[in-house]
Order: structure tokens, then C-alpha cells, then sequence
């Protein structure tokens, strides 16, 4: 059977995903795996990430799994360190450990802000910072940051999640600019809503009723990692991955108004008065 060009490019690519133990990251080590790439899975739960990584390895895919915070910098360190002397290389790093928050922006505790940005800015950071010298001495590679259209549509209850993905992409537009001459591609790939734990653990954590949104605009975990591994056969700036977000983000550019009036309608709908993590 002839392969397609998608596993063509995958194929012997050393590929590290963080936050690998469930929902997107999970799918896209699966997906990468299927196609050829060694993985490295890594995320706090290792007794997730192990009895994912055998399952890869029974069916004839090479992966390591490796336990980090990515909030810890030696951890990221230590997580690329661990690629390159099992693998030889790393070809591409899949930043996509992080988590949500629901609360009022004014209400917002200090400590959850600065824990937020700790996962979701600083410790996709950390994970850039450790693999870019390993790619520049290689002479390529390629960063792959998983934002959200949160990070250009802001709605009411997500101020704080919302900043840190608008952080994602400040950064990763400055390091494809930096980085283009040391041959490192950079794509950030912005998901709208998508079904994982994601919400559950913010209902979780707040008590709140949380729907990941409107089911025509929610998409699997899968179709995530089918953009990403097309994404490493061919690099884009940056991909909003459904077609009503995309909408959804013209119509914030033109009326923002009007958007965010629609959007403060969920402020009705569920309205805590302080965060609780
Ligand atoms: P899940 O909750 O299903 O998975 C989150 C992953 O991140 C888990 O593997 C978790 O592993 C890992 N993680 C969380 N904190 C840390 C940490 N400190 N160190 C290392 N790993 C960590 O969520 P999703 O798969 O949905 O989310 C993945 C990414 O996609 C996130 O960045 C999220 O912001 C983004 N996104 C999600 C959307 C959605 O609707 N689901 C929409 C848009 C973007 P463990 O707990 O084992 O450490």
C-alpha cells in the first residue's frame, strides 16, 4: 500500500509531546506513532504516559515515557536530554501541556494567575528554551505550540486562560522570526473548543457546570492530531483548526461588539463570584 506524504515526513522523525498522558496530546503521540515517528510522551501522570507508551510499542512504534512538571525548568531539560539519548535527535517538539481556569478577571487570585502562566506560558517556554539548541545544532527542527482561539477571542469567565494563550502567540510569532535562520520552523496551532478533560477538570476544581461549547463547533481530539502530524509534513504560521472558529474569529475582528455581546450571554448562564483552585 503506498503510503501518503504525511507519513512519509513522519517517518524516523523524533517527535516530543508534553501533556501526552490525555485528550490532544495523547491523540497526537498516537497519531504520530501511526505514522512512523518515535515518540517521547511526557506529562506528571507516568503511569499513564508508560501504559500509553507500551501500547505503542506492541503495535511496532518506538516511545519513551518520560514524568515532568513543565513548570520545573530541569524537568523540561531533562526531558529533552532524555529524547536525544534514547533517539539520537529531536526533530520536532509538540508544547501542549496546560490547563483552564473559569473566573471572573477582577476576581482572579494571584495565586491561580501566576500558577496558570507557570503551565501554560512559562513551562511551554522552558520546554522551547531546552530543545532549540539541541535543533540549531542539528541544523533544523521544529516548535509546535498548541495555543486556542482563546488567545484572540477573549470571552467573559476565561480573562486570565485567555492571556496566557495570547502569551503563546506573542512568543511563538517572535520565535519563528528569531529562529527562521537556524532553519526551526514555528507553528502554533490554535484548537476552539475540543472534547477531552479539559473541561471536566475546571468543573472539577470550581464546582461549575462547564460545557466544552456548542456541539456543532466541538472537535475530537483526533482531528487535532491530524492537523499536527499534517502540520509536520508541512509547516504552517498558524492554523485555527475548525471552520466555525475561524469564522467566529473574522466576525471578532470586524464587530467585536456584537461578539462580545453574544459572548457575556454565558455570564447568565453560570456566574461565579471567585476562583477556587
Ligand atoms: P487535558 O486536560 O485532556 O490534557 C492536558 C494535558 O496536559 C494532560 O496530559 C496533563 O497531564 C498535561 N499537563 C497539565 N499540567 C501539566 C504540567 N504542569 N506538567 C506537565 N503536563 C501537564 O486537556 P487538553 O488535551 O484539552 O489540552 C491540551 C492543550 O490544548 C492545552 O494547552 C489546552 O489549553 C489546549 N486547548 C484545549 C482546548 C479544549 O477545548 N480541550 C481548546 C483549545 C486549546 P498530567 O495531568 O498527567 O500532567
Amino acid at each position: 500500500m503506498r503510503k501518503s506524504m504525511a507519513s512519509r515526513a513522519l517517518e524516523g522523525k523524533v517527535i516530543v509531546i508534553t501533556g501526552a498522558s490525555a485528550g490532544i496530546g495523547e491523540a497526537i503521540a498516537r497519531e504520530c506513532a501511526s505514522r512512523g515517528a518515535s515518540v517521547v510522551l511526557a506529562a506528571r501522570r507516568i503511569e499513564r504516559l508508560e501504559r500509553i507508551a507500551k501500547e505503542l510499542e506492541s503495535s511496532g512504534a518506538k516511545a519513551l515515557a518520560i514524568k515532568i512538571d513543565v513548570s520545573k525548568e530541569e524537568d523540561c531539560e531533562c526531558m529533552v536530554a532524555a529524547a536525544v539519548e534514547r533517539f539520537g535527535r529531536l526533530d520536532v517538539l509538540v508544547a501542549n501541556a496546560g490547563y483552564g481556569l473559569m473566573a471572573r478577571a477582577a476576581e482572579t487570585n494571584d495565586g491561580d494567575a501566576r500558577r496558570l502562566f507557570d503551565v501554560n506560558v512559562f513551562g511551554l517556554l522552558s520546554c522551547c528554551r531546552a530543545a532549540v539548541p539541541v535543533m540549531r545544532k542539528q541544523g533544523g527542527g521544529h516548535l509546535i505550540l498548541i495555543s486556542s482561539v482563546a488567545g484572540s477571542i477573549v470571552s467573559p469567565l476565561s480573562g486570565a486562560y485567555c492571556a496566557t494563550k495570547a502569551a503563546v502567540n506573542a512568543l511563538g510569532k517572535a520565535m519563528r522570526q528569531e529562529l527562521r535562520q537556524d532553519g526551526i520552523d514555528v507553528s502554533i496551532i490554535c484548537p476552539g473548543p475540543v472534547r477531552t478533560e479539559f473541561h471536566s477538570l475546571i468543573a472539577e476544581r470550581t464546582g461549575m457546570a462547564v460545557e466544552a461549547g456548542p456541539k456543532s463547533a466541538v472537535q475530537g481530539a483526533e482531528d487535532i492530531a491530524r492537523i499536527v502530524t499534517r502540520c509536520v509534513s508541512r509547516p504552517e504560521r498558524l492554523v485555527i483548526t475548525s471552520p466555525a472558529m475561524r469564522l467566529a474569529r473574522l466576525a471578532y475582528a470586524h464587530f467585536p461588539w456584537l461578539v462580545e455581546r453574544m459572548l457575556s450571554g454565558r455570564l447568565r448562564a453560570s456566574s461565579p463570584s471567585r476562583s477556587s483552585r
